[in-house]
């Protein structure tokens, strides 16, 4: 059996070394098993891809590098990467181990119980409180609004079958939010608790604006419900406006009242339209600019480069790689 590790790099080379003796500790106890592990680097700016190519190999785990022409995002970057896989079962992991490689035995042994999806449930997280406050109140509205809930503290942290992977590898849209997608297409799915440690080194690769970006494409990509919120919008606003208008009529003609007052309420409800509309225009906006991308059919990501270790080049393919010189 062969199974990929999918592991997305950006600007990782302090944390390559630590994870490649974490994933050759964990892969020598497997030997049944051959590995290749599939780097992708998302548009590094520092040695990343040069440090991949110095990665020692032996017995069963192997590398491959896929380099991306410039950062795509790591969204991207994994389907890059399930799409160079060439696993019976495909394993997805960050370079930073805050996904704890020694759980790929567990993956594993679930993978040959039967089942064609197993990731990783977060029991805690080290991240900041105001970032974890962030993440549960997504995942709680995605799941209100989404069509397909995804499992709560579920990263993309897991394992699929070569089916499902390539499944999801093959959907062409361009919103990809890998564990929404994970979580439509079914199959036979389980959840294993683990304790997400912090960053082995470095900063995260995410900015806040990032982080937002991401949300908002999971929450427009997977839900009707925000152009249905601004359907509603307009009919409580219309609502509204009824309602204060036959109480003035009645006022007027019923009870003979003085209805020549109200400025202060002219003035909220021309504020309370216009505000209404502008959120209708921008969810709107949301899909018709998310229609618009994806009608260009640009590809999601473009590589520039691939590579793989000598022992698998020479016996298979010839070797890509520029030779470098390694310490
Ligand atoms: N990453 C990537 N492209 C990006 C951002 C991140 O390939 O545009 C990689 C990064 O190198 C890491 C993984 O994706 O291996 C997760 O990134 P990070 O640890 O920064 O995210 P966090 O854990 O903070 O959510
Ligand atoms: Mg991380």
């Amino acid at each position: 059996m062969l199974v990929s590790l999918v592991i997305p790099v950006l600007n990782e080379s302090e944390n390559l070394t630590a994870l490649w003796s974490r994933l050759r500790d964990v892969t020598s106890g497997l030997s049944d098993i051959e590995f290749e592990a599939v780097f992708v680097d998302d548009g590094s700016t520092d040695d990343t891809p040069g440090s991949i190519r110095c990665l020692p190999v032996d017995g069963n785990l192997q590398w491959v590098l896929v380099q991306l022409s410039r950062n795509f995002g790591h969204q991207a970057a994994i389907t890059a990467g399930m799409q160079h896989a060439s696993g019976d079962a495909i394993v997805f992991l960050d370079a930073d181990l805050q996904d704890p490689p020694e759980l790929i035995v567990d993956f594993l042994e679930h993978f040959r119980q039967g089942y064609d999806v197993v990731y990783g449930v977060r029991k805690n997280r080290k991240e900041p409180l105001w970032l974890r406050f962030c993440f549960a109140s997504f995942y709680r509205l995605f799941n209100a609004i989404s069509e397909r809930p995804i499992p709560l503290d579920a990263g993309d942290f897991g394992l699929m079958s070569r089916r499902v992977a390539k499944l999801i590898a093959q959907m062409p849209e361009r919103d990809r939010l890998i564990r929404g997608m994970r979580s439509w297409v079914g199959f036979k799915q389980i959840g294993i608790p683990y304790d997400r440690p912090g960053r082995y080194a470095g900063t995260s690769r995410y900015s806040v604006a990032r982080r937002i970006e991401g949300a908002l494409d999971g929450l427009f990509g997977y839900s009707k419900v925000p152009i249905r919120l601004s359907l509603f919008l307009g009919i409580v606003v219309c609502l509204v406006a009824g309602a204060y208008l036959a109480t003035t009529l009645v006022g007027q003609f019923v009870f003979g009242g003085e209805t020549v007052r109200g400025w202060t309420s002219l003035l909220v409800l021309a504020f309370m339209l216009g505000g209404a509309n502008l959120v209708a225009t921008a969810i709107v906006g949301e899909y018709v600019s998310r229609v618009y991308f994806q009608a260009k059919h640009r590809p999601l990501y473009i590589v520039a480069e691939t590579g793989r270790s000598p022992a698998v080049d020479a016996a298979t393919r010839p070797a890509v790689d520029a030779p470098r010189t390694c310490l």
